[in-house]
C-alpha cells in the first residue's frame, strides 16, 4: 500500500492511499485500502492514519480508525501506531508471518509509525526542512 498523510498550512488534514494489492488474491477480494476506517482515516479534529500490509488483519481491528481514536485519547503518533499494532498481534496468534504497519500524522504535525515486522519505513517531507526524511519507526 501506498499511503499519504497531509496538513496543510491552515491546518486541515487529509489523506489517500492505493493498493499494490495482495499476491494470489481471489478474485472479488476487496482488501482494507478501500474500506475507510481500515486502511484509512481522517478525523480532521484528530489525525490521520494509513495501513499497509495484511488487509484481512488490518480490517478486523478497524486499524486505521483504531490509530486515530488512540490518538485522541492523547496517544501520540507512534504510539497510537504501536497500540493498534499489539491488538492486531492479540486477533492473530500466527502474527510472526505477517506483516501489519500503520503510519500516523497529529494535528499537530507529529508522525509516527509502527509495524510488526522489522524493515519499515517511512518518508516525512516538510517545507521547514526542505527536504525529504525517512524515518524508521523503531527508532522514534
Ligand atoms: N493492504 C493491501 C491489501 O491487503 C496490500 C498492500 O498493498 O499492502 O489489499
Amino acid at each position: 500500500t501506498i499511503g499519504l498523510l497531509t496538513l496543510d498550512q491552515q491546518g486541515n488534514l487529509a489523506a489517500a492511499c492505493t493498493t499494490s494489492g495482495a499476491a494470489y488474491k481471489y478474485h472479488g477480494r476487496v482488501g482494507d485500502s478501500p474500506l475507510i476506517g481500515a486502511g484509512l482515516y481522517v478525523d480532521d479534529e484528530v489525525g490521520a492514519a494509513t495501513a499497509t500490509g495484511w488487509g484481512e488483519a488490518v480490517i478486523r481491528a478497524c486499524g486505521s480508525f483504531l490509530v486515530v481514536e488512540l490518538m485522541r485519547q492523547g496517544h501520540s503518533p507512534t504510539e497510537a501506531c504501536r497500540l493498534a499494532v499489539e491488538r492486531v498481534i492479540a486477533k492473530n496468534p500466527d502474527y510472526r508471518s505477517i506483516q501489519v504497519g500503520f503510519i500516523a500524522l497529529d494535528k499537530l504535525g507529529r508522525t509516527g509509525g509502527y509495524c510488526i515486522q522489522p524493515d519499515f519505513d517511512y518518508a516525512v517531507y516538510s517545507p521547514q526542512v526542505d527536504n525529504q526524511l525517512v524515518v524508521p519507526p523503531s527508532k522514534l
